[in-house]
């Protein structure tokens, strides 16, 4: 163990929009990865702090608002609170959920423009722009509509044209009006700030090339931004909801979303740091060059994570760490078909927590996560894991072994000494240890699907162990014997629980408290687990962690999806 692996990690999730809910596609790209990995790092005891938060200006929240007649603000409550409470049923524990709406951050990005103002990083420029007089605002492109200069199709949108694919600038349509309302639309001048990205294109490439480290897919984005070279990216823009420019004569402009929310992680820290009393503590998590900083994304938020934040925080005048690693994953597909919130083909987390323990759907995702490419769920591979992996697998090893010591070893673990290993139990217990280092290697470098590999084969082990060293036979012939196996049996049980941890936190926790452990399992419960299992501990009444499906559950999903996708017959 090198001793980079002891150094402080913060650890930042994508912060989820507050328009709607979370589905399995935000949780498979992001949310359970970031979980999966600052548990990992909680068990070994690690320093880690975790931070997130919904990300609450924009147009797309305005427009909701205005459909339900409640303020903006009112709307990213109501959503903050349900996102925070979903997060809270699947076990997604952050040190910090903050919002962007409050007043920690308003002030934290206007401090962050201003620095970067006061230091000339940004530059002014006057652009001709589309106007809606009756609504008194300038619109975004996409709610820009006409038609396309290159195909003729009506109904192409300010910044892409859908029928031939064209990447179109609003100024190009024919005919422009306002996307919702078909109202007409006038050019008017407006003045913005940019920030550079060209000028900051050199140092970042240096910057991505000292992380050869990095996921391929991740690296393969950002060789591809900087062929097409960066350019100057507005960082303001005239909408009402938003953080206002702290700028004299900027009424009615904002900071953009892309610019204020990264800036986000950095005010939902301070926001945590006041709360533990110590204001300035977020400063050793932000500016202290020993801490690993790591983003969790979804593919479509790369080019901010791995250029224009980190462009960002170099353009700014005080030191901050750059992200040590942007382990982006690609995206999940729902039982073959692609994830679509407008049509809500979607599986929503709230729904999921309503009929379904949090566990198995935190499992599943981790034996399919789109690390390097799409993966896909179907409801029918979720019940074959829940039942032959979690059920058959996991939750059978921990039945027979507790059922055993608490009928024939009144529910202590049985009386064992080194000298009576035979060589049956060195070779489990050697295989375990194998597959437990490899785990650990596998987590260290985010590949979670492998490193549930080993998990589940040492469970298997466990299995094959018990099935061998036959404690059913030896109870008849040999007490002592028996006792020694279901001792041996008992400590793969402590690495099968410290594996599955992470990924299973309620069921794990609960086995963790029936092996009569002492440290709290998601605070340095590793070296415990790791210890040798003393003779004579107590052992807790086991009850069925993972029970098996009824069809009819995982039916009644797979025709509730199948309804979505055949509207006409629902
Ligand atoms: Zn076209």
């Amino acid at each position: 163990m090198s001793e980079t692996d002891f150094r402080r990690t913060l650890v930042t999730a994508a912060l989820p929009y507050a328009n709607g809910q979370i589905h399995l596609g935000h949780l498979a790209g992001a949310y359970l990865p970031a979980d999966f990995y600052v548990r990992y790092l909680r068990l070994r005891g690690w320093p880690v702090l975790f931070i997130c938060g919904t990300d609450e200006y924009g147009v797309p929240i305005t427009l909701t608002a205005e459909k339900l007649g409640i303020s903006p603000k009112e709307l990213v409550d109501r959503n903050h609170q349900s996102i925070e409470d979903s997060f809270a049923g699947l076990g997604i524990e952050f040190d910090n959920f903050s919002q962007t709406s409050r007043e920690v951050h308003r002030e934290t990005a206007a401090a962050f423009f201003r620095d970067l103002h006061a230091h000339d990083r940004l530059v002014q420029k006057t652009t001709q722009q589309f106007y809606s007089p009756s609504q008194q605002r300038f619109l975004a492109d996409r709610y820009i509509e006409g038609t396309c200069p290159k195909c003729q199709s009506e109904g192409a949108r300010g910044d892409q044209c859908e029928n031939c694919g064209s990447s179109l600038d609003p100024t190009e349509l024919i005919d422009p009006h306002d996307a919702l309302k078909g109202e007409p639309l006038e050019l008017r001048e407006t003045t913005h700030w940019y920030i550079p990205l060209g000028e900051w294109q050199e140092r970042l490439e240096a910057f991505i090339a000292s992380h050869p480290e990095w996921k391929e897919n991740v690296k393969q984005y950002c060789r591809s931004w900087f062929n097409d070279g960066l350019g100057d990216r507005a960082v303001t823009r005239d909408i009402a909801w938003g953080v206002p420019v702290p700028l004299d004569d900027h009424e009615g402009k904002v900071l953009y979303v892309w610019f204020d929310a990264p800036v986000g992680y950095i005010s939902a820290t301070r926001e945590w740091a006041i709360d533990q009393e110590d204001p300035e503590a977020w400063r050793v998590w932000w500016q202290d060059e020993t801490t690993r900083l790591i983003h969790f994304i979804g593919k479509d938020n790369v080019v901010f994570h791995t250029l224009m934040f980190p462009a960002m925080l170099m353009a700014h005048s005080e030191p901050f760490v750059l992200p040590d690693n942007v382990p982006a994953n690609e995206f999940l597909n729902l039982e073959g078909q692609k994830l679509s919130t407008s049509r809500g083909f979607a599986v929503w987390l709230p729904d999921y927590l309503e009929r379904f323990e949090p566990d198995p759907l935190r499992y599943v995702i981790a034996r399919g996560l789109p690390e390097t490419r799409d993966m896909n769920f179907t409801w029918e591979g979720f019940q074959a894991r829940n039942d032959n992996e979690l059920g058959n697998n996991f939750g059978n090893l921990i039945n027979r072994v507790f059922t055993f010591v608490h009928k024939y070893f009144d529910g202590l673990v049985p009386e064992w000494t080194e000298d009576q290993l035979e060589d049956i139990d060195h070779a489990v217990l050697a295989e375990v240890a194998e597959l437990r280092e490899r785990w650990a290697s596998h987590m260290d470098r985010f590949e979670v699907k492998a490193a549930m590999e080993c998990a589940f084969a040492a469970g298997q082990a466990g299995n094959r162990y018990f099935d061998e060293s036959a404690p059913f036979r030896t109870r008849k012939t040999d007490m002592v014997r028996c006792g020694v196996s279901l001792a041996v049996a008992l400590q793969v049980l402590r690495q099968v629980c410290l594996m599955l941890a992470p990924i299973c936190p309620f069921g794990m926790t609960r086995l963790w408290s029936w092996l009569g452990m002492e440290t709290p399992l998601f605070f340095g419960g590793w070296e415990e687990g790791l210890r040798d299992i003393e003779a004579g501990r107590p052992l807790g009444q086991p009850e069925i962690l993972y029970p098996r499906l009824e069809p009819e559950l995982i039916e009644a999903e797979v025709a509730r999806l199948r309804e979505l996708l055949e509207p006409g017959d629902g």
